[in-house]
Parts: C-alpha cells; structure tokens; sequence
C-alpha cells in the first residue's frame, strides 16, 4: 500500500512500520508487565498495512486478534543518529492507526523467548488512517484517544500520556534503522486492549485527525 503524505508529490509505499511496545503506563499494567528503561521496539512488514475503511482479516492461526489504538508519526526524509532536539523535523505527518496483534500467538511467543514478528506482522495487522500534516498537529501529545467496537468504547486514553516521547523515540529508532520518507512509527496503545471478531466495525478517534474505520473479517 501506497500513502499519500501532505508535501510529496508522488504516494509513498512505507519502507519500515516501527512499533512501540509498552508507551503507556496503564496498558504496561493491563499486560502484566514493567514500564520499560528503553523504548521496546519491533517491526511490521509493509504487507500489513490496509487503508481507512479496508478490511481486518482474522488469520487461521490465531483465536484472539487484539485491537491497539495509536498515534502513527509519518517521516518526511532521511535520517541516522537523528538528535533529539532535530527529531520533529523530520515528521511529514500524524495519522490514526490500529497494531492489531495475535494475543495468542504473542503470549506463546513471550513464554518461549522467541520474536513478536508472527503475533504483529500478519497481512491487514496495520491499520493507517489519512495523514495530515505536523502543522495541522501543533502539539502530538495533546491529543484524546478513543477506540470504539461496535459504536462501544473500549480503548480511553490520551497522547500526554506515553512514556517516551515523539522525539525521544525517532532519535532512538534513527540509531538503529536508518529512517526514510514514508517510514512510519506507531507509537504505542493506551489501556483497554482487547478481542475482536467477525463483522465488528472498529473506529479510531485521536484529537481531529481523520477518523480511522475498519471491518473485521474471517478470510473468505
Ligand atoms: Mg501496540
């Protein structure tokens, strides 16, 4: 999937899906786990991605698909060892987006030791909504959250809220991966995660960013 970011004259195809995991306190908790001392990082493949109004499709594999509603930072050129203080230089853009995960899956995995790739990257697991610009988004972190299913609230939160900041978090990612236009970072979920099934209709709501609507559906 290609995406159209405010500034560029032709449509993007993401290079790298940055997750965060465990941005929020409240979720870190619902999770059983520590906040912790460094960003954890992982990845999703571009094949995951699916536009606003595109379809979730539940993988055979898994029996508890999990909604997580995120602020995604677009990036708007090129950069490594990014400083801190440049970091939102390098933002072309704020979207709504959903990590969808396999609990299941992520919970075996946790207990081996072994990657998060499979619970994370099935195709349709990346939700994006329609970008708007950095300008249109004064301040990121001001921003309410809201995840209904089926017109229920599920997911409340707030952007003041993450552990490691917008900046904070390109600098780190930049030391790892060099980042590049279209690369987008899903800045992790407030609390209030849980199963999706089929026929639900998921809607994200971050601030006045364009709203995010999908559908959840077995595969055909
Ligand atoms: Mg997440």
């Amino acid at each position: 999937m290609k995406v159209k970011i405010p500034g560029f004259e032709q449509p993007v195809r993401p290079g790298k899906i940055i997750c965060v995991a465990k941005n929020y306190r409240l979720h870190a908790e619902e999770m059983n786990e520590e906040v912790p001392e460094e960003p954890a990082l992982f990845l999703k493949p571009p094949t995951a991605l699916i536009p606003n109004r595109g379809v979730v499709e539940l993988p055979p594999q898994s029996a508890e698909v999990h909604h997580e509603i995120e602020l995604v930072v677009v990036i708007g050129k090129k950069g490594k060892w990014i400083d801190e203080t440049e970091a939102m230089n390098y933002v072309a853009g704020y979207a709504v987006g959903l990590d969808m995960t396999a609990r299941d899956i992520q919970r075996q995995a946790k207990a081996k030791g072994m990657p998060w790739a499979i619970a994370k990257g099935f195709d349709t697991f990346a939700p994006l909504g329609d970008i708007i610009s950095p300008e249109e988004v004064p301040d990121p972190h001001n921003l309410p959250i809201r995840l209904t299913v089926n017109k229920e609230d599920r997911q409340l939160g707030h952007t003041s809220e993450m552990i490691f900041p917008i900046s904070y978090l390109i600098a780190f990612a930049s030391g790892i991966w060099t980042l590049e236009p279209g690369d987008l970072i899903y800045t992790g979920t407030p609390s209030g995660v849980g199963p999706v099934y089929h026929n639900d209709v998921l809607v994200g709501y971050i601030g006045h960013l364009p709203i995010l609507e999908v559908t959840v559906e077995l595969p055909k």
